[in-house]
């Protein structure tokens, strides 16, 4: 078997699509190889490598070492060193790399190859002998960190104390031989710390280094990653070993890291930071502040500190030449990391860049504009869930800003919380319903639960493009990085800048888009989509299949639905209808009531206000199709609880409060969810479906007088499990439309459906169908029924079921496509054998979920109905779905 694949010098084994195989970097390193772009020489360790080591008790397979051999021997020929050579050292980078890029995993080690004897034949072949120790130095401290698992900061700590000393405030003040006698100290602390030297013999470094990389897969932040991002365990990640260019060979040499176009904005212009005499972890790491790559983009910064362009012009021009290749290349926005050694540049890597929902519209829309894509590759370009950071709120234009402090507009969007310093903290809050900034120096892989957790993050340093900011960007999240001016001291969970101090628990707010850190709460407001938004979606529409509508009762939430293009209610839950006020009295009364007429007296209060609000929704709903469901209240949410409730239903009802009490008492379920609700009510209560019906048949004559189209009322019993239950309600519903037709002299047109929502009802859906002209798969109650977990109580355990790798995801967000899909597969098929052309939509929390709308998709639903702020994301993962 070939394990390892090799690429520089114009060519490679493998190329782009080979991710499986190589992982992201990998497959993409070899890409550019072989579009003869500068590339330093390398291999890449496959995947299966991984798969094949935790196969077998964590052994490599025999003929590895061997590949690797070779390997090594070929970059030694292009780059004339060799690995361990004790005159031409090669030195080496080792960086993981799995299909998708993955925080969590070992980064990168820097210089591996150093050692008490290499270290001097660098620094003569350099001629630079402050380069060869401070290389070193960085190769022990990062190996130790990352391989052999020392704590970063006491190596710092060494640093910092030598520079104390010396009264230095840089690191380029520290001289070589001063680096010499640190190199010395870092030794000694890893002899110290682990009772064994830091190893010198090169290929046991590569090895060490390998095998950290293969390690880091199973550490429990991968995990964690792992689980968020439905990445699968048996991918693996492959490891990517290259030989070093440096960036830090002196004021010619630099790093940085750059995307094409703006990963913020979309705006079509190159975007980056770099830092002169640096490795590539400076940049990312925030501890220096970066400068920006164009002249352009440095002006408007206002920066000081001189762009690439200015700086080295040449390796700038040959950077931009080929970022306009990459970008055609790979027709998309790409996410660069380069180095330049001695005036001569180096690209260490190109992925397409994660970018903000915003900018992934302005990119997919222009680049159609620009003819690199058509407009269903656009559709396929932009994530469905990315759209809801659209629909986060800003800061109000009028509010009253008191600025704190002012750093980068890292991730847009604005969020108000109270301060937390550690991701813990940030966790334990938001568990307890509260909502917190996450307020850190910088940010690493371990703060990604809080980031999470919070709201939104703040931190005092860093770019544009560190840990904090590409992360919040990719979540979604508000970010305002290296807002240099704060002094945060964890310790007394303070953070202060400019004279004013803010403790753990007060109340600020971050706006993303102006980099800005305000005090207080302040007021926000609902974004506008942009012009892209409706472009991309008017696209998205044209590919589409099924139709989006929403689950909205209320004219505000119907309004909402209709701007964001959903083309119908397919869910109007009218027991939400009665939640407030007079109504809720109302309704307390009906349930009540012990005879038929005092229910029908509780009733007749009811049926003007339910006309009143269908009314309301046939007019924001003109012309579009609205399912509404006959009542399906758990009973216990409406019993009166306390005792002045009690008393408010006994005077309105004018009976003894106590014989209420007991009526009340008596009601109560053991299994509410399970009890008497849906249809039963209505079997139970035939003058609820007569009542209901009458209130929108009477409302669809009044709106159609009112504006003379006609709407097609689709009346939806819930919580059928028997044919029966459904024909019983049908019965009520069809008398109540002949009575109204003939009080009225109006013909209504209408349909009568099921909710399909109970497994009996899925396999009897035949039967059912006879006497349904829809049905709506209501998947959260089939998703409870299913699996016979609790709506309410299911959380508490869910949990531990997905930490366990028992389940990949709440079955209650996205469907559990093996056992309820198959459930509503059958209903699907089965209803269609006797009503072939019977209309079906889903109706659950699932229709918002892209993953659950494909496999609608693939059954060949009719609709999805979802909540309305999620009818822009059901549009998209619909058209995606279709293509
Ligand atoms: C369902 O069960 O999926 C449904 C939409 O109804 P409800 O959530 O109101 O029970
Ligand atoms: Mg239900």
């Amino acid at each position: 078997t070939k394990w390892v694949y090799r690429f520089g010098n114009g060519s490679a084994d493998g190329a782009a699509d080979m991710k499986n195989l190589l992982g992201g970097k990998g497959a993409n390193l070899a890409e550019m190889s072989n579009l003869g772009l500068p590339v330093p020489p390398g291999f890449t360790i496959t995947t299966e490598v991984c798969t094949y080591y935790y196969d077998h008790g964590k052994a490599y397979p025999e003929a590895l070492q061997s590949q690797v051999n070779d390997a090594l021997e070929a970059i030694g020929a292009i780059t004339g060193r060799r690995f361990g050579d004790q005159t031409l050292p090669l030195l080496l980078s080792v960086r993981s790399g799995a299909r998708v890029s993955m925080p969590g995993m070992m980064d990168t080690v820097l210089n591996l190859g150093l050692n008490d004897e290499t270290v001097k034949a660098i620094a003569a072949s350099s001629g630079d002998e402050r380069f060869a120790w401070d290389s070193y130095r960085r190769f022990i401290q990062m190996y130790s960190d990352v391989v052999m698992g020392l704590e970063h900061h006491d190596f710092e700590e060494i640093l910092e104390e030598h520079k104390a000393e010396k009264g230095y405030s840089l690191d380029t003040e520290i001289t070589a031989q001063e680096w010499a006698g640190i190199v010395e100290k870092f030794k000694a602390l890893v002899d110290e710390e682990l009772g064994r030297p830091f190893p010198q013999d090169p290929q046991e470094q590569l090895w060490g280094a390998i095998g950290a990389v293969f390690g880091s897969w199973e550490t429990p932040r991968a995990k964690t990653y792992r689980r968020l991002h439905d990445i699968p365990s048996t991918w693996g990640t492959a490891v990517n070993v290259q030989a070093m260019v440096f960036g830090n060979m002196g004021e010619t040499s630099a790093t940085g890291v750059a995307f094409t176009r703006n990963p913020s904005t979309g705006d079509k212009r190159l975007y980056g930071e770099f830092l002169v005499n640096a490795q590539g972890e400076d940049v990312v790491a925030g501890i220096r502040t970066p400068q920006d790559i164009t002249e352009v983009a440095r002006i408007e910064a206002g920066s000081e500190a001189p762009s690439l362009e200015a700086l080295m012009p040449e390796a700038f021009a040959e950077f931009q030449t080929i970022c306009d290749k990459l970008e055609a290349h790979y027709r998309d926005m790409q996410d660069l990391e380069f180095t330049i050694e001695k005036g001569k540049l180096w690209m260490l890597q190109t992925r397409s860049g994660k970018r903000t929902a915003k900018a992934a519209l302005k990119i997919a829309v222009d680049m159609v504009g620009e003819g690199l894509l058509s407009e269903q590759e656009a559709v396929m370009r932009v994530e469905p869930a990315a759209l809801d950071q659209l629909l986060h709120p800003t800061i109000a234009p009028d509010a009253e800003r008191t600025i704190f402090a002012t750093g980068l507009p890292a991730s847009p969007g604005a969020a108000s919380g109270a301060i937390v310093f550690s991701s813990d903290e940030a966790e334990a809050a938001k568990a307890s319903g509260q909502k917190v900034i996450l307020v850190r120096i910088e940010t690493s892989p371990e703060d990604i639960h809080g980031m999470h957790a919070a709201e939104g993050i703040l931190t005092s340093r860093g770019g544009m493009t560190s840990h904090a900011a590409v992360v919040a960007r990719g979540m979604g999240k508000p970010c305002v990085s290296g807002a240099g001016m704060l002094r945060i001291d964890y310790r007394q969970g303070t953070v202060s800048a400019g004279g004013k101090t803010f403790r753990s628990g007060d109340v600020i707010t971050i706006d993303g888009a102006s980099g800005q850190v305000l005090a207080g709460e302040v007021a926000m407001q609902q974004p506008t989509l942009s012009g892209d938004f409706g472009i991309l979606m008017g696209w998205a529409d044209k590919v589409r299949r099924m139709k989006v509508r929403a689950n909205a009762e209320t004219p505000q939430d119907a309004k909402v639905a209709r701007n964001f293009g959903a083309e119908g209610i397919g869910l109007c839950r009218t027991e939400h209808m009665f939640f407030d006020g007079d109504r809720i009295l109302a309704v307390r009364e009906m349930i009540l009531a012990e005879t038929e007429k005092g229910r029908r007296n509780a009733l007749s209060k009811l049926l003007p206000m339910q006309r009143r609000d269908f009314i309301d929704l046939f007019k924001i709903m003109q012309g579009l199709p609205v399912t509404i469901r006959l009542l399906d209240p758990p009973l216990h949410e409406f019993l009166p609880k306390t005792p002045a409730e009690l008393n408010e239903v006994a005077s309105a009802m004018n009976v003894p409060v106590d014989a209420l009490r007991e009526r009340a008492i008596a009601l109560e379920e053991f299994n509410p969810m399970l009890g008497h609700r849906g249809c039963r009510l209505l079997v139970s209560y035939p003058e609820i479906a007569e009542m209901q019906a009458r209130a929108i048949f009477e409302a669809a004559v009044a709106s159609a007088k009112e504006s003379g189209s006609a709407i097609v009322p689709e009346i939806m019993v819930p919580l059928v499990g028997l044919k029966g239950e459904l024909d019983l309600v049908r019965e009520a519903i069809v008398k109540t439309a002949e009575a109204v037709m003939a009080e009225s002299g109006t013909t209504i047109e209408y349909q009568v459906g099921t909710m399909v929502e109970l497994p009996r009802a899925a396999l009897q859906a035949a039967e059912i169908a006879k006497s349904a002209e829809f049905f709506s798969f209501g998947t959260n109650d089939l998703t409870q029924t299913t699996f016979g977990i609790s709506r309410d109580d299911a959380s508490s355990f869910l949990g531990t079921y997905q930490a366990k790798g028992l389940i990949e995801q709440d079955p209650f967000v996205s469907l559990d496509q093996d056992g309820v899909g198959e459930l509503v597969k059958i209903g699907a098929e089965r209803g269609r054998s006797t009503r072939p052309d019977i209309k079906l939509g889903i109706c659950g929390e699932h229709g918002g979920d892209p993953a659950s709308i494909r496999f609608c998709e693939s059954v060949g639903l009719d609709y999805v109905s979802c909540s309305p702020f999620r009818v822009p994301i059901a549009r998209l993962a619909a058209a995606q779905a279709a293509l």
